[in-house]
């Protein structure tokens, strides 16, 4: 007999066991109809007579992948039953309830699992509680109930990472009662039915013990080591916390403290930043009108193969990406000298690595293998992407780019990393723009989480697909940008180093907007940032746009550092001082004169300046930015121009990016703080708030409000 309690769960009688299936693609999430349904179908099999056991399961794919997250912000996500009665459903069953495990088994789908009497699996179902990764704990019982069934220090190694774990590995632990091989609803329903022929009592959680010979001094232990990783997100000490009332208290007031610490988190401003980056991850690897999987009768253009032009800084990171995934590439330099030297630099960055255990020398000399060195174009005619990483100056991309016109095969795809230069300018050095793409990788290029994939405006949708499929293959974190100077992240970053360099103007010192920077979570300063990456860049860049623009330029502190020599780090001097072969930056009285006297020939009086002042007028000069490149197309979504914060400017994890902490603060706020800052006398007009962060705070909408409306 077989009946369906709804679309997504169905309820089959054979004989003695009843099986309710689950079957919601894609992983099974826990909304309303899976909920509803197990719930009913659970009592129907309890009032038919002839059951005797119970098969809870889901798909191949899927056990479960916890709370179905399509349903968050909808009525559903709060209709009854909610998940914790379910599970107590499950647990209160008066027959036998048996949960057979494939595929994945997480948050809210192992602690349903959890609620079950006994558990069988497939060896590689994967099960684990990942929900400290969005700033939470499990909230249906999982910090209560696991800890009774695999013990104290296994459980809370479990949660507070929020790693995932084989079956096979928990094997033998009362949380996996059997390993199944092969067909696993029949091992499950064969478990079934031993459990009844046995008499075997019924196994709940929520009645045994937890385990351990000493828990307050491992709880004492776990606290301080927590403490010391958690970098300031309270989640994985509200953790440790929960876990230990699993042992400290009755099973139901564990419950209820369970549940109330997970309230709590759900409303800090880590928790919803973490979730907000969760959501704009999966957002940004969609393009309204670039097909997420390309039909089956669509050639794709697939990358196998890839040239680098250009072994400096740039060139040797993004060669490492694809040695790393496996992939051959050829490495092309116009001297000798300069080969040999980045490769060198390769060799030394994975011997380093090598010496760290996280690299075998067998790995080590495979990449290596897979690294062609030439001198010659002849070299780049059978890969399906190059990649140039030359001096940032077009008339080196255009005898390169027509270069590789020549020479690449039918179809290679053409990209440049330029930082600022104009793409649409580059692809048009070529007789084939649709295969011109930007890639601008960030530095160290084989660190740096962030792509930012720059779409031309005659870049072929397929070679855009393709680059976007390549960026997970060297797992990073993909944004595409359209074309303008700076594309998003450093447009965004001018404006923010122009509202620094102003506050320097203005009274105050560089070590002291680094340190209110640093306080509010960036990972360094824009001095520092600037010392790093190199002064020198920044002069050639102004100095470009002034002659561009046909203006005398007006030097600025930076470029006076320059014109003294100082470029940063590199020649031991910049913002700051360094001593030979160090990174500490150390503050320089030779600067304090430099800018004092600056300020002198300008007639400015220097002011005494806040820290809020200071973190105001950067944060929200990347946000009123932010605002113009979403408001003309650059950027599709508010949340991507947080990933390219986030995974390429250092911006703090806990605050979710520069637009949700906009978000978070008021739109009406920030409107009214620029406001301010325009009205100053002589001040710069891009202070002036964006037309759209304006429509928006009148409107009471948020950045991501909008995005969601138009999703
Ligand atoms: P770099 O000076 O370290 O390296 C450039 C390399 O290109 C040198 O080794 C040089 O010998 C080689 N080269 C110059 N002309 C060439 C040509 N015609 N053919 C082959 N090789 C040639 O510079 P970099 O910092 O690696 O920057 C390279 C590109 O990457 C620039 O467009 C830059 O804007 C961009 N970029 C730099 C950074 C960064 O932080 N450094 C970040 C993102 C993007």
């Amino acid at each position: 007999m077989s009946t369906s309690h709804s679309d997504a769960v169905t309820l089959t009688i054979e004989n003695d066991v009843a099986v309710i299936e689950m079957n919601k693609p894609p992983i099974n999430g826990l909304g309303h109809a899976l909920r509803s349904g197990i719930a009913d179908a659970l009592d129907a099999a309890n009032a038919e007579d002839a059951v005797k056991a119970i098969v809870l399961t889901g798909t191949p794919r899927a056990f479960s992948g916890g709370a179905d997250v399509s349903e968050f912000g909808t009525p559903n996500a709060a209709r009854e039953p909610n998940l914790r009665v379910v599970i107590s459903l499950v647990e209160g069953s008066p027959k036998p309830v048996v949960a057979a495990i494939a595929g994945v088994c997480l948050g809210g789908g192992l602690e349903l699992a959890l609620g079950a009497h006994f558990r069988v699996a497939l060896p590689d179902a994967s099960l684990g509680l990942p929900e400290v990764k969005l700033g939470l704990l499990p909230g249906a019982g999982g910090t209560q109930r696991l800890p009774r069934l695999i013990g104290l220090e296994a459980a809370l190694n479990m949660i507070v990472s929020g790693e995932a774990v084989p079956a096979s590995r928990l094997a033998g632990t009362p949380l996996i009662d059997a390993i199944v091989e092969g067909d696993l609803k029949e091992g499950a329903m064969r478990y079934a039915r031993q459990v009844v022929a046995d008499g075997r009592p019924l196994k709940r959680a929520r009645d045994l013990k937890v385990q351990h010979p000493n828990p307050a001094a491992f709880l004492q232990f776990a606290r301080n080591t927590v403490a010391a990783t958690a970098k300031g997100f309270p989640a994985p000490l509200a953790c440790v916390e929960a876990v230990a009332h699993s042992i400290a208290k009755p099973f139901d007031e564990g419950l209820r403290l369970e549940r109330e610490a997970f309230v709590a988190l759900m409303g800090t401003p880590e928790s919803r930043a973490l979730r907000h980056v969760f959501a704009a991850e999966r957002a940004a690897s969609k393009l309204p009108d670039v097909p997420a999987s390309v039909p089956a009768d669509t050639p794709l253009r697939t990358i196998a193969t890839v040239g680098v032009i250009g072994a400096g800084t740039m060139g040797g990171g993004i060669t490492m990406n694809f040695l790393n995934a496996g992939m051959p590439v050829v490495l092309l330099e116009t001297k000798q000298e300069a080969l040999d030297k980045g490769v060198a630099t390769i060799r030394r960055n994975y011997e380093s690595t090598l010496k760290k255990g996280k690299l075998t020398q067998a790995q080590l000399d495979e990449r290596m293998a897979r690294l062609t060195p030439t001198l010659n174009y002849d070299g780049l005619r059978d890969v399906d992407l190059v990649i140039e990483a030359v001096f940032e100056r077009i008339d080196v991309k255009q005898s390169v780019f027509t270069q590789l016109d020549d020479v690449c095969k039918p179809g290679a795809i053409l990209a440049s990393n330029t930082s600022y230069l104009d793409l649409d300018r580059i692809a048009g050095f070529t007789k084939r723009p649709g295969d011109v793409i930007g890639l601008h990788f960030f530095s160290p290029a084989n660190v740096m989480r962030l792509l930012e994939i720059v779409r031309g405006a005659r870049t072929a949708p397929d070679v855009l697909a393709a680059c976007m499929a390549l960026a997970k293959k060297i797992r990073k974190v993909a944004v595409v940008s359209g074309v303008c100077d700076g594309f998003i992240g450093n447009r965004m970053l001018a404006r923010y180093g122009a509202a620094a360099g102003g506050l320097i103007d203005a009274g105050a010192l560089p070590q002291q907007v680094d340190g209110a920077l640093q306080k509010f979570g960036l990972a360094m300063g824009p001095f520092r940032m600037g010392d790093l990456a190199g002064l020198d860049i920044g002069w050639a860049t102004r100095k470009r746009r002034a002659a561009e623009a046909g203006i005398e330029m007006r030097p600025v502190v930076a470029d006076k550092l320059c014109e003294a020599g100082r470029f940063g780090q590199k020649t031991g001097a910049g913002w700051y001082r360094y001593e030979a072969g160090k990174r500490d930056p150390i503050p320089d009285p030779a600067v304090e004169a430099l800018i004092a006297d600056y300020r002198a020939e300008r007639g400015m009086a220097p002011r005494k300046i806040g820290d809020d002042e200071i973190v105001e007028r950067c944060i929200y000069a990347l946000v009123n930015e932010g605002a113009r490149i979403l408001a003309e197309g650059i950027a599709a979504r508010a949340s991507d121009i947080d990933l390219v914060y986030l995974n390429g400017y250092g911006f703090p994890l806990k605050r979710g990016g520069p637009m949700l902490y906009a978000d978070l603060v008021g739109l009406p706020n920030v409107v009214r703080s620029l406001r301010r800052y325009a009205a100053d006398a002589g001040a710069d007009p891009s202070w002036q708030p964006a037309p759209l962060l304006v429509e928006l705070a009148e409107a009471g909408h948020t950045f991501n409000r909008r995005q969601e409306g138009c999703a």
